[in-house]
């Protein structure tokens, strides 16, 4: 049985990370994907909130399973058996701190080798930075994130024409 861990801050998770995902159920037995409890960054979305949209949209992929953790992820690689750690790779800019990531992970674990996958080319520019601030600004993110997850931006935002409205303000 081989199982991989697709880490990351799913804040909130979107198209592009599906894409990931999905290449990753095709590729494993089991798909792991962790929800990092990072407390450098400010999270939009609580790390419950963030792990319980990747559950909703990832409930049609059997072998695919969430959870949340802290610390170092090769600790948590190796708690959870894992074979390999998968990361998405869009473009020149990802590449040099995963990179780096990669090779400092296989320092500290040989046995867990790191994969990366490219999404489609119109998820390469996709990120949920994005994704948020064209959010806040009143724009409509319906062609980047699943319905659950647009749906859960706009409780936290609202609506896009009362967003809009309230920036005209
Ligand atoms: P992190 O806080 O680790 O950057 P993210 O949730 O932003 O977490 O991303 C997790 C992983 O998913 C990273 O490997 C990132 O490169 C990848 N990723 C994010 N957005 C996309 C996308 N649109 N297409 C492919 N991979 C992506």
């Amino acid at each position: 049985m081989r199982t991989v861990i697709y880490p990351g801050s799913f804040d909130p998770v979107t198209n592009g990370h599906l894409d990931v995902i999905q290449r990753a159920a095709r590729l494993f037995d089991r798909v792991i994907v962790a929800v990092a409890n990072n407390d450098g960054k400010q999270p939009l979305f609580t790390l419950e909130e963030r792990r319980q949209l990747v559950a909703r949209v990832t409930r049609t992929l059997a072998n695919v399973e969430t959870d949340s953790f802290d610390g170092l992820l090769i600790d948590y690689a190796r708690a959870r058996r894992a074979d390999a750690i998968i990361r998405g790779l869009r473009a020149v800019s990802d590449f040099e701190f995963e990179f780096q990531l990669a090779l400092i992970n296989r320092r500290l674990n040989e046995a867990v080798e790191t994969i990366f996958v490219m999404p489609r080319e119109a998820y390469t520019f996709l990120s949920s930075r994005i994704v948020k601030e064209i959010c806040r600004l009143g724009g409509d993110v319906s062609a980047f994130v699943p319905a659950p997850v647009l749906h859960a931006l706009e409780r936290k935002f609202g609506r896009p024409h009362a967003r809009r409205a309230r920036l005209r303000e």
